[in-house]
């Protein structure tokens, strides 16, 4: 498994962040596929990082996160993306083709909904209201009072 896939979400996307902010510097290949780096972060001294591209979790960095476990941090991460800018590039790309495709199936949602309430019959419309409004949130079966001043008649 490459670094990606040894990290969490969260990692990946501060390591991501971090590489974009240039936190990474000194980045050395010291031998193949190992590289070492200094990461600013959050305290004064930077973190001490190495990372070993072919086995993801036998990277260093003296994060508290990561110190002395098999964790592939976000520092690690900002160094990775460093020495390979075209895999931040890649993931990035990925990602906001994922957001388009999520967006586009949300909006072809909509469609479909739309299509289908415009088809009801009007009982059923009527019922499927009084559903949604007497087991619904709260806010919204007060929002219909008051849009349509049914309260009025109380005062
Ligand atoms: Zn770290």
């Amino acid at each position: 498994m490459g670094m990606i896939e040894c990290t969490s979400g969260t990692s990946l996307w501060r390591g991501y962040d971090y590489y974009k902010e240039n936190k990474v510097e000194n980045l050395i290949e010291t031998s193949p596929g190992i590289f070492t780096a200094d990461v600013k972060g959050t305290s004064d001294e930077p973190y001490v990082v190495e990372i070993d591209i072919a086995h993801p979790r036998k990277s260093k960095c003296n994060c508290p996160h990561a110190d002395g476990k098999r964790i592939v941090c976000k520092h690690m991460m900002a160094v990775y993306f460093t020495a390979f800018p075209e895999e931040a590039q890649r993931i990035y790309n990925e990602a906001i083709a994922y957001q388009e495709e999520e967006e586009k199936h949300a909006e072809e949602l909509y469609e479909k909904v739309r299509q289908y309430v415009w088809k009801m019959k009007k009982s059923e419309s009527q019922q499927a209201l009084l559903e949604l409004l007497f087991d619904g949130p709260e806010w919204q079966f007060d929002r219909f009072v008051r849009e349509h001043n049914l309260e009025d008649d109380y005062y």
